[in-house]
């Protein structure tokens, strides 16, 4: 596990209301049957618990601009946290458009998904507790988890947690709730996040090699006691939760690692997913909107990452 105070990113979720249903959405928005939207007090507490956090600052959801108050959101964003820090994840739509301006003053990053092609998303609802039950290597998988290493911790209305998918974890399984949120929760060693460790790896899949889904697929992997914990999941009502009953060994795991499909990060997850994360580099959002559009059409996954990532360095 890696220590928040390395980690590039904390996130801040605001809502959990989306456009999209998508399965295996690490906010698991599919299972909720209401959506939450965080008030101002809280994201303002959010915001002045990273003071001296030198890494990015992330606003997400759902999607963020569905928040009845996004404007004050950003405007708080921007008093906390300079422009190039601020992370913006969405996934577009009309209030994207309604608050283009705003979200240009506010954010310096984008990570801008329409939708349009299917995204790939690993499986995070088959417990690791259940699918594996050689502890041993359910440990190292988890020590190891790529998530955690590369992507987010996250603060939540439950309160600081050093995974954004732990986070989720808690939101809908009713948990205890993270760390308070005040000033330098993030400096605490991974080591004092051991409780929710504990009490969330165990029901994940993340970090089980198991193959990434497109967003849109019509059911979502899950393990058979999450199946009954997720009964009352709009999701499980659409008859869209497809049970897991496997055993993964260690042999079973290298297997797939040797695979050829598991060496393609688009097929399988990747740290490089990562590199979707750019500078805006123009504050007309159309242009910008064009440009990933045209990239999208023409390049190849690699080529359209190695000039966005140009445009990044440039911009920076
Ligand atoms: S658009 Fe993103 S947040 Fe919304 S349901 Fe899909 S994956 Fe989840
Ligand atoms: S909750 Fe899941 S994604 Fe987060 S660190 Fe644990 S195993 Fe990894």
């Amino acid at each position: 596990m890696k220590a928040i105070s390395k980690a590039w990113i904390i996130e801040i979720d605001i809502t959990n209301a989306c456009l999209y249903n998508c399965t295996h959405c690490t906010r698991a928005v599919g299972h909720f049957n209401r959506p939450y939207f965080a008030d101002l007090k809280f994201v303002e507490k959010a915001l002045k618990s990273l003071e001296g956090w030198k890494g990015n600052v992330g606003c997400i959801g759902g999607e963020p601009t569905l928040h009845p108050q996004f404007s004050e959101i950003c405007e708080l964003y921007r008093k906390y946290i300079p422009r190039k820090k601020c992370g913006l994840f969405t996934c577009g739509g009309p209030k994207y458009e309604k608050y283009g301006d705003i979200i240009y003053k506010t954010f310096g990053i984008i990570n801008y998904n329409e939708h349009k092609k299917p995204s790939f998303h690993q499986p995070m609802m088959v417990a690791s507790q259940e699918v594996i039950t050689d502890k041993e290597l359910r440990d190292e998988l988890i020590d190891n988890c790529w998530l955690q290493q590369t992507w987010s911790a996250a603060i939540t209305i439950k309160g600081c947690f050093f995974c954004e998918v732990a986070a989720t974890f808690d939101l809908l399984f009713d948990g205890p709730g993270g760390y308070p949120v005040e000033p330098g929760w993030w400096k605490r060693s991974v080591e004092q996040f051991n409780d929710q460790k504990e009490r969330y790896c165990k029901l994940c899949s993340i970090p089980i090699p198991i193959q990434s889904l497109p967003d849109n697929a019509d059911y979502e992997l899950v393990s058979k006691e999450n199946a009954e914990k997720l009964k009352n999941s709009p999701l499980n009502a659409a008859g869209k939760l497809h049970i897991i009953d496997y055993i993964f060994t260690r042999e079973g795991l290298e297997n797939i690692k040797k695979s050829e499909l598991y060496k393609d990060p688009k097929k399988y997850h990747d740290s490089e997913d990562k590199t979707r994360w750019f500078i805006s580099p123009l504050n007309n959002k159309h242009t910008w909107k064009n440009i990933y559009s045209i990239l999208s059409a023409i390049a190849g996954h690699k080529l359209k990452m190695k000039i966005l990532n140009r445009i990044r360095r440039d911009n920076a």
